[in-house]
C-alpha cells in the first residue's frame, strides 16, 4: 500500500481523503495555504506543510510549493482532489517526473480528455453516443460552417474544445447569428485557454444530466457505478444530486455503462472518472469526461456501498480493482445537498465565522464537511462548505429523510442556502423526479 501521501486541496474533499487514509494506514501531509491554518484536515494530517498565502494561485494552484511539500516529508504520492489541479496533465506529469505517483490518470489521458474535439473523437470510436455536431474541429470557411450548423439543425452550440465551468459556449439559435457566434467565441476562448479551437453542437433544448461513475485500474480492468442525476443547475453548478436516476431502467443503466467502460479499457483509462452525457427523450449524449473524483461521488457510494477514495487510492498503489461488474449491486436511493456560505436568494458569498453547528444524524445520514463551531470561512475559496447526503430504501423515503436532516442542520453566523434546498426537496416537479437542467433557474425566474 501506499506509504505516505500528500493531500494537495482543502475543505471536505481533504477531510474526507483523510478519513479514507486513516482507514487504510496510509499516512497523510495537509498541504495548506495561510488561509487554512484551521482546517480539520490539517489539524488531523500526520504531518501538515504550509505552501503559500492564500490565493489559490500562489499555494493550492503552485505546483513547485506542492511537489516540495511531497519531498521534503517523503511522500509516496499525490492526491489533487477536485478544481485546483485535478485536471491539469502539465501537474500530473510533473509529479510523475518527480518520482511520485499522481492519483488519478496518466497526464497523457487527462490531456486527451481534456481536449473536447479529441474526447468526442475517442468516444465515437468506442461507441459511446455523442451529440451531434461537427464531430471535429471548426475551420474558418464561414460557408463551410454555415452548411454545416444547417445540416445539424438550429438551435447549435458553439464550443471551446478547451472549455470548463460553463464557459466558452454559446447557443446560436439561426444562420443570421452562427458566424458572429463563432467569432465571438473564438477570442474568448483563445483568451480564457490559450486555444482557441471550436467545435459545434446540436443544442439540445430540454435535457437532464446524467452521468456515469467509473472505476478503471492499471491492468485492464474497468467497472462502472451507474448513474447520477445532476440536473438541479444553477449557472451551470450542481445544487443537488442524486442516485440512480429518476426513471432509468437497469436495461439503459447496463447498455450506457458498458459503454463508458469500454471507452476507459480504449483509452488507457485509470482511476476514478465520470462520462457525462446530457439525457433527452430517452437517449444519451456524451459531452464530457471528468478525469478525477466528484463532488456528488458520495451518493454512488451510498448507493453501492463501493469507497470511491479507497478505490482511488488502492488503484494508484497498482492493485486490481476490489470487485468485478457483477459484483456492483445498486440498492436504494441516496440524494445530496451541496451546502455553500451563500445568500439563499442572492447568492452572494458569505464567509464568516460559523458562530454555531449542528450537523444532523440519524440511519442513512451522512454529512462531508471540513466545518465546525467558531471555524471562520475564509473568503478565498469556493463557497461550498459541505454536503449532506441521506440514503434510503426507495426516494421518497430518502426525500423525507433529506427533509428531515434539512429542518435538523444548524450552521449560524453566516448566510446558507439551506433555505433554497428546503424549497427545493419539496418542489413538485422535483418530486416527480426527473426535472431537466433548466428547472432551477426557471423557478428562481432567472429566466
Ligand atoms: P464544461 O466543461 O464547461 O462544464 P460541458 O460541455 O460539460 O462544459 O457543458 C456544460 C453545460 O452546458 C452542460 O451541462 C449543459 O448545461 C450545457 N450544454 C453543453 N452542451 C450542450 C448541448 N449540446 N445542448 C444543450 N446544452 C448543452
Amino acid at each position: 500500500m501506499l506509504d505516505k501521501i500528500v493531500i494537495a486541496n482543502r475543505g471536505e474533499i481533504a477531510l474526507r481523503i483523510l478519513r479514507a487514509c486513516r482507514e487504510m494506514g496510509v499516512k497523510t501531509v495537509a498541504a495548506y495555504s495561510k488561509a487554512d491554518r484551521e482546517l480539520m484536515h490539517v489539524r488531523l494530517a500526520d504531518e501538515s506543510v504550509c505552501i503559500g498565502p492564500p490565493a489559490s494561485a500562489d499555494s493550492y494552484l503552485n505546483i513547485p510549493a506542492i511537489i516540495s511539500a511531497a519531498e521534503v516529508t517523503d511522500a509516496v504520492a499525490i492526491h489533487p482532489g477536485y478544481g485546483f489541479l485535478a485536471e491539469n496533465a502539465d501537474f500530473a506529469e510533473r509529479v510523475e517526473s518527480s518520482g511520485f505517483k499522481f492519483i488519478g490518470p496518466t497526464a497523457d489521458v487527462i490531456r486527451l480528455m481534456g481536449d473536447k474535439v479529441s474526447a468526442i473523437r475517442e468516444m465515437r470510436a468506442a461507441g459511446v453516443p455523442c451529440v451531434p455536431g461537427s464531430g471535429g474541429p471548426l475551420g474558418d470557411d464561414p460557408d463551410t460552417n454555415l452548411q454545416l450548423a444547417g445540416k445539424i439543425g438550429y438551435p447549435v452550440i458553439v464550443k471551446a474544445a478547451g472549455g470548463g465551468g460553463g464557459r466558452g459556449m454559446r447557443v446560436v439559435q439561426s444562420e443570421a447569428t452562427l458566424m458572429n457566434a463563432i467569432s465571438l467565441t473564438r477570442a474568448e476562448a483563445k483568451a480564457a485557454f490559450g486555444n482557441d479551437t471550436l467545435y459545434l453542437e446540436k443544442y439540445l433544448e430540454r435535457p437532464r444530466h446524467i452521468e456515469i461513475q467509473v472505476l478503471a485500474d492499471e491492468h485492464g480492468n474497468a467497472v462502472h457505478l451507474g448513474e447520477r442525476d445532476c440536473s438541479m443547475q444553477r449557472r451551470h453548478q450542481k445544487v443537488i444530486e442524486e442516485a440512480p436516476a429518476p426513471e432509468i431502467t437497469e436495461k439503459q443503466r447496463q447498455r450506457i455503462g458498458e459503454r463508458c467502460v469500454e471507452a476507459c479499457k480504449r483509452i488507457g483509462y485509470r482511476g476514478a472518472g465520470t462520462f457525462e452525457f446530457l439525457y433527452q427523450d430517452s437517449e444519451f449524449y456524451f459531452i464530457e469526461m471528468n478525469t478525477r473524483v466528484q463532488v456528488e461521488h458520495p451518493v454512488t457510494e451510498m448507493i453501492t456501498g463501493v469507497d470511491i477514495i479507497r478505490e482511488q487510492l488502492l488503484i494508484a498503489a497498482g492493485e486490481p480493482l476490489s470487485m468485478r461488474q457483477k459484483d456492483v449491486r445498486i440498492r436504494g436511493h441516496a440524494i445530496e445537498c451541496r451546502i455553500n456560505a451563500e445568500h439563499p436568494t442572492t447568492f452572494a458569498p458569505s464567509p464568516g465565522r460559523i458562530s454555531q453547528y449542528h450537523a444532523p444524524s440519524g440511519p442513512g445520514v451522512r454529512v462531508d464537511s471540513h466545518v465546525y463551531s467558531g471555524y471562520t470561512v475564509p473568503p478565498n475559496y469556493d463557497s461550498m462548505i459541505g454536503k449532506l447526503i441521506v440514503h434510503a430504501d426507495n426516494r421518497g423515503d430518502a426525500i423525507r429523510r433529506m427533509q428531515g436532516a434539512l429542518t435538523e442542520i444548524v450552521i449560524s453566523g453566516i448566510h446558507t442556502n439551506i433555505p433554497l434546498h428546503i424549497d427545493i426537496i419539496a418542489d413538485a416537479a422535483f418530486l416527480a423526479g426527473g426535472t431537466d437542467i433548466h428547472y432551477l433557474e426557471k423557478k428562481l425566474g432567472l429566466h
